[in-house]
């Protein structure tokens, strides 16, 4: 096993890292940028390096700083959370050549699910079902567009090969509005994501988002551990996630699930990841790959009893999964709500001094954050703060338990979004169970203050 690892992020997925390896007995390094130079974590961290100024692109971004800081303090593995460098193969690849583990999937994988077209080319092969769609990148001619639109039927929704994060996306409703938004589409991916590739795929009209989880080995050993709910967002960002997801048929979710393992020893993956799959009418479709542990990660391990990032390192370090498919039993349900620094109405972010900061506890509530009293949420990076995580025997019982763990949190200084999900965990479809991907926003839309 690893003897010290460097950590290459911040916030609570870097803390969330570090415990794990205090856990088994490994030394974890945090690299920080100038923002970030206070925090508890970087504090509690067994070694502590800075590697530039606020500005992602010169910090959290910096590969050279990154590679350069785990050479000083003579980690032996780097592991990169979520964002950031996590899905680079460019720089998985530097880590590695650099004489370091990449703790994450072999830069060639991360290169084949990182791209979208890629991807979904690996999943039809491998025989996963995807949404119907281009037969790979959209090529310039406007007449091949249209006549592909036209097959496919409309709406559509443009992609970008390269996008992530909920950005990179265009639904198209009719002819006359096709070709403007392939360019605009393009053009973005290119500034955005250095790619200006696009595909188009059909855009399903009340899917829900469920996803996949898996861990696999460098033995050729691959599981699922079941699927997650994450149909609760805004503007294409995850907002509540969950497992199981409400009402799915536990055969179709295992027929899905041995399709994503059987793909992952196909293309020899490696380590933790998710595959994101739209669902409607009992169908599942594909849409793209996270070969990275999830923000939403937590709620997968309170169901199986299985630690994500432990497995993730584990495996890095060659030692084959601890456990068959067989011996994965999922038990209870967990619900999991993103606490962002924003306005719970307007969602402008709200970086700034926390002043008060009681986070709640008890039976079945985990809260996964670096967060504390007097801690100042930097204005340069994602608006997360942290995340509430309650398991319950019953869906019933974890929504009490979010409902009542969301009641006792108090957070001054800043605004977080804690008002919406105290209203969203008693809204009555909500309770119910099974809402789809548009549910939220056509909430918020009606919502009345
Ligand atoms: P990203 O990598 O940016 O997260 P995804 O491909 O995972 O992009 O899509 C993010 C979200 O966008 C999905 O969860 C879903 O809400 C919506 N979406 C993506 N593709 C489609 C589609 N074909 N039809 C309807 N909604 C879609």
């Amino acid at each position: 096993m690893f003897k010290k690892i460097l950590i290459a992020n911040r916030g609570e997925i870097a803390l969330r890292v570090q415990r794990a390896c205090r856990e088994m007995g490994i030394k974890a390094v945090m690299v920080y940028s100038e923002a970030d130079r206070d925090a508890k974590y970087v504090k509690l961290a067994d070694e502590a390096v800075c590697i530039g100024p606020a500005p992602s692109a010169q910090s959290y971004l910096n590969m050279p700083a990154i590679i350069s800081a785990a050479e000083v303090t003579d980690a032996e593995a780097i592991h990169p959370g979520y964002g950031f460098l996590s899905e680079n193969a460019d720089f998985a690849e530097r880590v590695e050549k650099s004489g370091f583990k990449f703790i994450g999937p072999t830069p060639e994988s991360i290169r084949l699910m990182g791209d979208k077209v890629s991807a979904k080319q690996a999943m039809i092969r491998a025989g996963v079902p995807c949404v119907p769609g281009s037969d790979g990148a959209l090529p310039a001619d406007p007449v091949v567009i249209k006549r592909t639109a036209k097959a496919i039927g409309y709406p559509v929704i443009i992609k970008a090969a390269g996008g992530g994060g909920g950005r990179g996306m265009r639904v198209v409703h009719t002819e006359a509005a096709l070709l403007h938004a392939v360019q605009t589409t393009k053009a973005e991916a290119g500034a955005a994501f250095g790619n200006p590739e696009v595909y188009m795929e059909k855009f399903l009209q009340n899917p829900r988002h469920i996803e996949i989880q898996i861990l696999a080995d460098q033995h050729r050993n691959a599981v699922y551990l079941g699927e997650r709910d994450c149909s609760m967002q805004r503007r294409h960002q995850k907002v509540i996630e969950e497992a199981p997801a409400p009402g799915i048929p536990r055969r179709l979710i295992e027929k899905i699930g041995e399709r994503c393992a059987a793909a992952c020893k196909k293309i020899g993956y490696r380590g933790a990841g998710t595959f994101e799959f739209l669902y409607e009418n009992g169908e599942f479709y594909f849409i793209e790959m996270n070969t990275r542990v999830q923000v939403e990660h937590p709620v997968t391990e309170w169901i199986t009893g299985i630690d994500i990032v432990r497995t993730q390192i584990a495996v890095a370090a060659g030692e084959k999964l601890p456990f068959t498919q067989r011996q994965i039993e999922l038990r209870g349900h967990a619900i999991e709500c993103r606490i962002n620094a924003e306005d719970p109405y307007k969602f402008t972010p709200s970086p700034g001094r926390v002043t008060t900061w009681h986070a709640p506890g008890g039976p079945g509530v985990r809260v996964d954050s670096h967060v504390y009293a007097n801690y100042f949420v930097p204005p340069n990076y994602d608006s997360m703060v942290g995340k509430i995580i309650v398991h319950g025997d019953t869906r019933e019982q974890a929504l009490a338990r979010m409902s009542t763990a969301l009641s006792e949190t108090v957070v001054e200084g800043i605004q977080t979004n804690i008002p919406l999900h105290r209203e969203l965990m008693v809204d009555a479809s909500f309770v119910a169970g099974g809402t789809n991907i548009h549910y939220l926003e056509e909430w918020l839309s009606k919502r009345v203050r």
